[in-house]
């Protein structure tokens, strides 16, 4: 038993079933080409996360606009983008515990898989994981250049672990996995560009170190959707793993540029669609789209060119919105559609994506629905 899709391709947006996780191809499709173009000409590599999508339907689509490969976050993602045609997978994570190995070096066997560590003795069980599976997995030392998750410290302890990863069979050392996690939201200019300056110092000191030690950094990967051109012109890194840049929230939509006007590379193009089920009192009406339908980590989501509405309440499926009594009153039957706080998390609640051609109330179909292939795949 699986959940059937909320729509069918040829539906008009009111014939959608809500709520439902809705795509805006032409604006999706805007962004992927923008990447494209900004990476393309500075001759490095783009690896897009696919933590964002969850969908080898768009790995591809980033293929074949000249991405390397993806990144993901789980043995088990990397396992279904690989099954969905995507052949070249980096999990830029620490993988860990005997089960979780052995299915990556299984998987090393049908494409080529990568993986970050920032410990020795990880390192050695991945390597008897490789060598028990005759196979190889590219493997990057993972630096904190200031985000405060995993990663060796930079420096002499970076190099140590390098030193050891490129002895240990079945692995061969790429590089270095230096992500500015932090830094992605800063929401001044200034704020970015001096969190990805030290960053960058951290990371060219390392590379260097490395170098001395005869140990080349053939990849060195970091950067976001909030940062990727400091990272770009830094001269430090080689292969850049923006994620959110497809679809865009509304917490991304806050970062600002350097003349402290919203930033506006990429657009919006990922929305929840959502019917209103009660206007209880003036000023007040309930939507469809509550917890489970929309992650809450980045604040509530905004409602999409209604600027009167303010989405403020959730419970399990429950939204509330509220509004001014003297607004015109929204009807059970009325739809709106949200911007997700943070795209990442929205994604994984849901099973299916309605991708939609010509985005409006009107002219709007349905060109696509594509399975969140990856939802839930955590471990
Ligand atoms: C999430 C993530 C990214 C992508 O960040 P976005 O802000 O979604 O573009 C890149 N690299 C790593 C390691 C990540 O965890």
């Amino acid at each position: 038993m699986t959940v059937p899709p909320p729509a069918a391709p040829g539906m008009k947006l009111a014939e959608v079933e809500t709520p439902a996780l809705l795509i805006d191809l032409d604006a999706f499709e805007r962004n992927l080409r923008a990447m494209a173009e900004a990476v393309g000409p500075t001759g490095l590599r783009l690896r897009p996360h696919a933590k964002t999508h969850k969908s080898p339907v768009i790995a591809r689509r980033q293929l074949a606009l000249g991405a390397v490969g993806v990144c993901c976050q789980k043995v088990s993602e990397a396992e279904v983008l690989a099954d969905g045609g995507v052949d070249d997978v980096l999990v830029t994570n620490q993988v860990v515990g005997a089960r979780k190995l052995e299915r990556l070096a299984a998987l090393a066997r049908r494409v080529k898989v990568g993986t970050c560590v920032d410990d020795a003795q990880n390192a050695r069980d991945l390597s008897a994981a490789a060598v028990r599976f005759g196979a190889e997995i590219e493997v990057l030392v993972e630096i904190d250049v200031g985000a405060g998750r995993c990663g060796v410290a930079p420096g002499e302890p970076a190099r140590t672990l390098a030193g050891e990863v490129a002895t240990l069979p079945g692995l061969r050392f790429g590089g270095l996995q230096a992500y500015q996690g932090a830094a992605q939201h800063l929401r001044r200019a200034e704020e970015r560009e001096a969190a990805i300056a030290r960053a960058a110092e951290l990371t060219r000191q390392t590379v260097a170190l490395l170098a001395g030690a005869g140990l080349e950094c053939r990849t060195v990967g970091g950067a976001g959707t909030g940062t990727y051109a400091l990272e770009a012109a830094s001269g430090v890194w080689n292969e850049l793993q923006c994620g959110s840049y497809v679809f865009m929230d509304a917490d991304y939509a806050r970062n600002l540029d350097a003349e402290g006007a919203p930033v506006a590379a990429f657009e919006q193009a990922l929305f929840v669609l959502s019917t209103v089920m009660s206007q209880p009192a003036a000023g007040r009406a309930v939507l469809d789209a509550g917890l489970k339908a929309l992650a809450f980590d980045s604040g509530p989501p905004l409602v999409h060119g209604r600027a009167d509405l303010r989405y403020e309440g959730a419970s399990d499926e429950h939204g509330k919105v509220a509004f001014e009594a003297t607004n015109a009153p929204l009807r059970p039957g009325d739809r709106l559609l949200l911007v997700p706080g943070h795209c990442d998390p929205t994604v994984n609640l849901h099973d299916w994506y309605v991708a939609v051609r010509g985005l409006s109330w009107e002219g709007a179909f349905v060109e696509a629905v594509w399975p969140v292939a990856a939802r839930g795949a955590g471990f």
